[in-house]
């Protein structure tokens, strides 16, 4: 009996992985299609200066409409396309797309052209050797100033080959494009290393704004971060924030910018555009 039993679990055991393996193979599937039909779309948050009330740019964020299982986070994808390679087509579309947009919005808003678009990067595309051409080649068929693109790597990148990265970091600094560091606080990084890289910006992660309010040493730690940044030359931008409680406080640590729902989640590429359209009125800092 008990041989029996232990065959039967064997067997369920088996047809659950069997599922899985197959669910996530018609993912991969299913995205690699989505990439070549071009089916995902880019979506755009706003990053507010909190200091004067501005609009100082847009995060892209891809987003992924799955016909079938409905929408697809890029927290699942991503990771799906990173171990698939798929990360290379996708990451290079998401970046011509977000470069046309900005430069589409400059043609009709003279004011955009004070705005940035940050585009996130993952590891394989820092180490793709064709990363400056197709970087180049974003810029040029768009028109966009150089300037104006700001790449956001996450901190835990830090921890590949210092040397090699240091590189190619400073190769796409030369050509006049911004960086970021993203998720800041939540990698292993160390802090002795941060001024070795061209950043411009430290972005803090979330987790460290949500719990502004519940104790005292976490707001430190804000603190910390905030005062790095203002002596390694770098701005910060705070994550998530939600509260008008989150945003005074972050006012008050002199954090330049922030991005978050209590401005606006990620949005539409047309109701974007509203937000170009109505600053600085839209944004409420005071
Ligand atoms: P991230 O780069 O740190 O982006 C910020 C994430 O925080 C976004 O999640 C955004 O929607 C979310 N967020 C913004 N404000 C709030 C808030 O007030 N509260 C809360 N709870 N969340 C907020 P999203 O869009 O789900 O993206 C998750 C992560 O996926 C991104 O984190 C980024 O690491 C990655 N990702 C997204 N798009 C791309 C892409 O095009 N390429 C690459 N390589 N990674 C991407
Ligand atoms: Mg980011
Ligand atoms: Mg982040
Ligand atoms: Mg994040």
């Amino acid at each position: 009996r008990a041989k029996n039993r232990g065959k039967a679990c064997f067997e369920i055991f088996n047809e659950r992985m069997y599922t899985q393996a197959l669910d996530r193979l018609q993912l991969e599937n299913d995205l690699r299609q989505a990439i070549a039909n071009q089916q995902l779309q880019v979506f755009y948050q706003p990053i507010v200066n909190i200091q004067t009330g501005k609009l100082s740019g847009f995060e892209a964020l891809g987003r992924w409409p799955h016909p079938q299982r409905g929408f697809i986070p890029p927290t699942e994808f991503i990771p799906i396309a990173e171990e698939t390679g798929l990360i290379i087509p996708l990451g290079e579309w998401i970046l011509q797309s977000a470069c046309q947009q900005m430069a589409t919005w400059l043609q009709t808003y003279p004011s955009a052209v004070k705005y940035t678009i940050s585009v996130n990067m993952s590891i394989k595309q820092l180490k793709d050797p064709n990363l400056l051409t197709k970087v180049d080649r974003a810029l040029e068929q768009s028109g966009l100033n150089r300037h104006q693109l700001s790449l956001e790597l996450t901190e835990s990148i830090l921890m590949e080959n210092v040397i090699e990265l240091k590189v190619i970091l400073n190769q796409l600094k030369e050509r006049g494009i911004q960086l970021s560091i993203d998720d800041f606080g939540t990698g292993y990084s160390s802090l002795s290393y941060l001024h070795l890289f061209p950043f411009n910006t430290i972005k803090i992660d979330q987790s460290f704004i949500t719990r502004i309010g519940a104790q005292g040493e976490n707001q430190e730690i804000i603190e910390t971060i905030i005062n790095l940044a203002s002596q390694l030359n770098m701005d910060a931008i705070s994550e998530g924030v939600e509260s008008k409680q989150q945003l005074n406080y972050l006012k008050k640590l002199l954090c330049q910018k922030a991005q978050g729902n209590y401005f606006s989640q990620p949005l539409s590429s047309d109701a974007a555009e509203v937000f170009i359209l109505n600053n600085p009125q839209l944004i409420q800092v005071h």
